[in-house]
């Protein structure tokens, strides 16, 4: 079986733009409207000598926050059991909701490999502001800027995941 890695992340903070971006395809997922991914995608990506599958995950109703936060929250949950690193996506430029700090929460606590992904930072000077002490509130190590939509920052993003994937059998 292949490594698998979850993209967890409260609705419209760029998830699916990532994983489109991972996979190389240009899938039909991403829409303005917030928690528009039914369901979980499931895709195989490759990056330098490594193929690894990813999950897209979504599926939320708009509405009540708190039905969504428990939502989000389940996500990441089945995320944790399961994969082998999460990519845990906020909005790089909204910073850091309850929301975002619930599922920090959980995530720290179950020991896995974790990666924060600060995304929507399109440009150099939004990423130095937006990279401020907030992130790292979270407790969850290294903050990764990324702009998912125009693939400024996915190299290193990449890169790091890389060497978080299990080793090859
Ligand atoms: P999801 O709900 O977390 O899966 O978010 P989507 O991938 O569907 O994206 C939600 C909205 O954010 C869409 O309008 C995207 O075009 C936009 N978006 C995603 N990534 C970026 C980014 O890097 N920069 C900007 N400016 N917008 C982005
Ligand atoms: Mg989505």
């Amino acid at each position: 079986m292949k490594p698998l890695v979850a993209i967890v992340g409260r609705p419209n903070v760029g998830k699916s733009t990532l994983f489109n971006r991972l996979i190389r395809r240009r899938a039909a997922l991403v829409e303005d409207v917030p928690g528009v991914t039914r369901d979980r995608h499931y895709a195989d990506a490759s990056w330098g000598d490594r193929t690894f599958t990813v999950i897209d995950t979504g599926g939320f109703v708009p509405g009540d926050q708190d039905v969504l936060l428990k939502e989000v929250r389940e996500q990441a949950q089945l995320a944790v059991e399961e994969c082998d690193v999460i990519l845990f996506v906020t909005d790089g430029r909204a910073g850091l909701t309850a929301a975002d700090e619930a599922v920090g929460a959980l995530l720290r606590k179950s020991g896995k490999p974790v990666l924060v992904v600060a995304n929507k930072l399109d440009s150099p000077i939004g990423t130095v502001q937006a990279l401020s002490a907030e992130f790292f509130r979270l407790g969850l190590g290294e903050v990764f800027p990324l702009s998912a939509e125009h693939g400024l920052g996915i190299e290193n993003l990449a890169g790091t995941l890389l060497d978080k994937l299990p080793a090859k059998k």
